[in-house]
């Protein structure tokens, strides 16, 4: 089938391994959890504490950083704040395992054939994508990863999931689908993606979001899968697709993740497919932050992920008011620690307890709100672009990380670049605008034309953040 790519690779002695120790840590996630609040905060302050002690004895980073406080247990506001740029500047010092250094990952990073393979054949490695303007590369151990995994099993309720599930199951095999960047190392979807590798019985393919949307739905229609997982607004352009019957599947769960998902959106997608949608709030700095509850909340793992709201000078934001930045220690990685982190994403948190009976913190977030971008064909008919395909494009193409792209009529797209060195821009240029125009006429949109914008890239005025894809002037669809 076109656009597939097989995402499961089964290793048996890796697996039982990694499955035993998946299977404990769901059964004390949920007695921890089945205990209440109080026994969910004496985790996170155990998990933390063990987790400093061990920063500081084994990552230099974090020795040079916490150097002059106190050896005792130390109060999580008492320890300084960590930034992806000073981390990422001093990565070798950062990273706990010596062998797993920054030219050793880079060079495993740049041979795409390494996609869902370990380095040194112990590590799976990510990079972080668009969102953020500066490159991250994030490193996991199993043990982190069957952590994420059994926060994510231990979400869905097992009990529950297999009922609901079974009988599907049965008729398509376990079909699942995941709509995603598939070319390169990204974590967006990756537990998710972890969850199929270690449930043998589900077939689980990966499509990539470049395809052309008819190509992609072609290619769903004859999956038929049984889940279907990418980011909200692919799921989105998906949701369209099935109200329109060209997308003839019925998936028994949705799985929505990579990106913030809207309530309003949450709606039109559940009403189109007739079913339920998992969102799971996560980053390339900690895979699975919170799940989503039916309330409309996103409950935080608050036994493994430690979440600070904060202002500018980084003091905590009271409940019930959003913040300027979240403060994130991720208590399950060891090999890179993360230890007040600053994510960036802006959170309120609820203040009264969740009328959905979950003993975890809840919290909305206002994260990544790139515009879809419509784009008018030959023909007059509208061509919707996801923002995520169009900045990867670019991403890779220019080898650049920090730009916009902004729609300024609906047959065009004009890009804006950093100044720099002035012959870096045109080769970045060059290589981006070939790039896009090939993605551009694969997309049936041959009439389009790519632009350099003379100014540089804007952040929002509001939020201070980069939306690295902007619409300013709308395609209309055309009226007979
Ligand atoms: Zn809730």
């Amino acid at each position: 089938m076109a656009g597939i790519t097989p995402v499961d690779r089964w290793d048996p002695v890796h697996a039982s391994v990694a499955y035993w120790t998946w299977f404990s840590r769901v059964s004390e996630i949920w007695w921890t959890r089945s205990a209440g609040r109080a026994a969910i905060d004496a985790a996170s302050r155990s998990r933390f504490d063990a987790l400093v002690q061990f920063a500081r004895a084994r990552s230099p980073f974090y020795r040079d950083a916490y150097e002059g406080l106190p050896a005792r247990r130390l109060a999580p506001a008492e320890l300084p704040v960590a930034t992806k740029a000073a981390l990422m500047a001093r990565f070798d010092d950062w990273v706990t395992v010596p062998e797993v250094t920054l030219a050793a990952v880079e060079s495993f990073l740049a041979d795409r054939k390494q996609i869902g393979e370990r380095l040194l054949g112990r590590f799976v490695i990510w990079k972080s994508s668009g969102s953020t303007g500066e490159p991250g590369i994030y490193v996991q151990d199993s043990d982190s990863l069957s952590t994420f995994d059994a926060l994510m099993a231990a979400h869905l309720d097992p009990m529950r999931f297999a009922a609901q599930c079974s009988w599907p199951l049965f008729v398509h095999g376990g079909r699942a689908a995941l709509v995603a960047a598939t070319g390169d190392h990204f974590a967006s979807i990756a537990s998710w993606r972890r969850l199929c590798q270690s449930s043998p019985w589900m077939a689980a393919h990966g499509f990539s979001i470049m395809d052309p949307l008819p190509r992609l739905v072609a290619a769903l229609n004859a999956y038929r899968p049984v889940f279907l997982a990418s980011y909200p607004t692919m799921l989105a352009l998906l949701a369209e697709e099935r109200k329109a019957g060209r997308l003839k599947i019925d998936p028994v769960s949705l799985w929505s993740g990579g990106e913030c998902l809207a309530p309003g959106t949450r709606a039109e997608i559940e009403g189109a497919f007739g079913c339920r949608v998992v969102n799971e709030y996560g980053a390339s700095e900690c895979m699975s932050i919170a799940f989503g509850c039916r309330e409309g909340w996103l409950h935080v793992n608050a036994d493994w992920v430690m979440l600070e709201p904060v202002d500018d000078d980084y003091r905590p934001t009271p409940a019930g008011e959003p913040s300027r930045t979240v403060l994130l220690t991720n208590l399950a990685n060891r090999v890179q620690p993360i230890i007040r982190y600053d994510l960036g994403d802006s959170v309120v948190v609820k203040p009264e307890p969740c009328a959905c009976g979950s003993p975890l913190p809840a919290i909305q977030v206002e994260g990544r709100h790139d515009d879809v971008v419509a784009m008018a064909a030959p023909d007059g008919h509208l061509v919707r672009l996801l923002p995520l395909a169009l900045t990867t494009i670019v991403e890779e193409a220019g080898r650049v990380h920090r730009f916009q792209i902004v729609q300024t009529a609906a047959d065009q797209l004009m890009l804006r670049l950093d100044r720099g060195d002035p012959g870096d821009r045109q080769a970045t240029w060059r290589a981006a605008a070939g790039a896009l125009r090939r993605y551009l006429t694969q997309q049936s949109l041959p009439n389009v034309r790519v632009g350099l914008d003379e100014r540089s890239p804007v952040a929002d005025r509001r939020s201070g953040k980069l939306r690295e894809v902007v619409v300013h002037k709308k395609a209309q669809p055309m009226h007979p």
